[in-house]
């Protein structure tokens, strides 16, 4: 399989684009086909994880079947649960549990699979890769703890000072291995992922420095991210009988619910896709209007989606305008000019009648994660939670609702003490972790700054 970024002026094979992460025309690289597997769905129905992320990776990444194989396997080896990403039947809902990673958020399916890859991919070519990456608390963690200690592999990690959850912070700052390092920025997450971005341009910069990077943007993410939409809607039709399935995805980079759109466009029968954002609701208003306007980035319980503008939104453009690169370049230079951009609404007045959007505020929030501990017993997480709020609006007596848990109550206990008065969300991998030696390393959010700690440490 080729690629092509979004922007028209780069092609790569699948190990380049792995390593490159971004574009070098400043896109997204997408495969240059989209496989219609309609004509698998019946035999792939009974596989087991493993295998279906195979038969799935395969039809994408040029690798020695029994090298995908082990990594595959390496991947899932990090995931104690034998169902990988068990699902749970909570009410009228599923609860698809992408959480039994190491650290407890749905980014280590695509990580732990990642880090296994670039170690790969280097060992084959004899490089060397820097990886710099920008967290809005989960990437971050689920990064470092991807290639803590794999040979040829650095990180820097870019997160925004004080705006993540305090186990967020710790699950980073502890790791003791020498090639990682991480800074926090006295700033957004927007301000870090721009500077991503900004070094990741430097093309004299980058290719001194190897640099690659971890973020959605990077295709194998969205491709390890594919796999659990077609494992969990094949168990909900299984359970219920049913022909199609919906989807709950609580959003912030666009990363996690553009995996869900692939396996839509691949011919997994995804009657609907739920959209759901917290008070940064750049997205929900997009697929309401339309109309995509950055605003100010609200702190919000759910950090993780404090986002404004959403990486792989380009990505799902690139697809809407059926790949038409220059209409997309003046899109993006538009939107980099004003912070605003216009689709016109297709067929029925609506922007796309696969999506279903919706946001949660605070309140919904912590009200649906009270609701669900009392008549289930069971804790959402707050990013689960405006899922649930918004997917509860979208119900379909045809069609089960499946509500990725995206990460465990307790990375993020101070949201569930404020919905249920009490700190029930414990995990043991996070017990501890504030006794040990934490280095914490705060900067101004400034891309000189970035780049000269960089050269210092590379
Ligand atoms: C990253 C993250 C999200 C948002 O996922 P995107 O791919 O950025 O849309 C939602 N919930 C949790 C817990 C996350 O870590």
């Amino acid at each position: 399989m080729l690629y092509t970024s979004t922007r028209g002026g780069d092609t790569a094979d699948f190990s380049t684009a792995v390593l490159a992460g971004l574009a070098r025309d400043g896109g997204l690289f997408m495969p240059q086909t989209i496989p219609d597997v309609s004509a698998c769905l019946p035999a792939w129905r009974t596989l087991p994880y493993q295998q279906l992320a195979e038969e799935i990776m395969r039809l994408y990444a040029d690798l020695p079947p029994a090298d995908l194989r082990r990594l595959v396997q390496n991947a899932c080896a990090a995931f104690p649960h034998p169902e990988i990403t068990p699902m749970r039947t909570i009410g009228e809902l599923r609860l698809l549990e992408l959480f039994h990673g190491p650290t407890l958020a749905f980014k280590d399916l695509a990580l732990q699979f990642l880090g296994g890859l670039f170690e790969y991919l280097l060992e084959r070519n004899g490089g060397r890769l820097n990886i710099l990456a920008a967290t809005s608390g989960d990437t971050g963690s689920a990064a470092i703890h991807g290639v803590k200690g794999r040979a040829g592999l650095r990180i820097f990690v870019l997160y925004p000072h004080g705006r993540i959850s305090p186990a967020q912070e710790l699950q980073m700052t502890t790791v003791p291995d020498d090639n990682v390092h991480t800074m926090a920025l006295q700033g957004t997450f927007d301000d870090c992922q721009q500077i991503v971005k900004t070094l990741l341009s430097d093309l004299p910069f980058r290719d001194r420095h190897s640099l690659g990077a971890v973020n959605s943007i990077n295709w194998a993410r969205i491709l390890a991210q594919i796999v659990y939409y077609f494992y969990a809607a094949f168990r909900a039709m299984d359970e219920t009988g049913c022909a199609g399935v919906r989807f709950a995805v609580p959003t912030g980079n666009f990363g996690d619910i553009f995996a869900g759109y692939m396996a839509w466009r691949m011919g997994l029968p995804i009657r609907r896709l739920i959209l759901a954002t917290n008070e940064n609701a750049i997205l929900a208003r997009f697929f309401q209007t339309g109309v995509y306007e950055r605003g100010p980035v609200r702190a919000t319980i759910s950090p993780s989606m404090d986002i404004q503008v959403a990486s792989n939104f380009e990505r799902y453009l690139y697809c809407r305008l059926a790949g038409d690169t220059t209409q997309l370049r003046s899109l993006m230079r538009t939107f980099a000019q004003t912070g605003r951009l216009q689709l016109p609404a297709g067929p029925g007045g609506v922007v796309d009648p696969l999506f279903c959007p919706g946001s949660a505020d605070t309140a919904a929030t912590l009200a649906a994660i009270r609701a669900c501990h009392d008549r289930h017993g069971y804790l959402l997480d707050p990013h689960t939670a405006a899922g649930v709020h918004v997917a509860r609006q979208f119900l379909h007596p045809e069609e089960p609702m499946i509500c990725l848990a995206t990460a465990h109550p307790a990375k993020f206990r101070e949201a569930v003490r404020q919905a249920l008065g009490r700190d029930l969300a414990r995990h043991p991998a996070l017990d501890g972790l504030d006794r040990r030696p934490a280095r914490r390393n705060v900067r101004p959010a400034e891309a000189g700054a970035v780049r000269e700690y960089i050269e210092r440490h590379t």
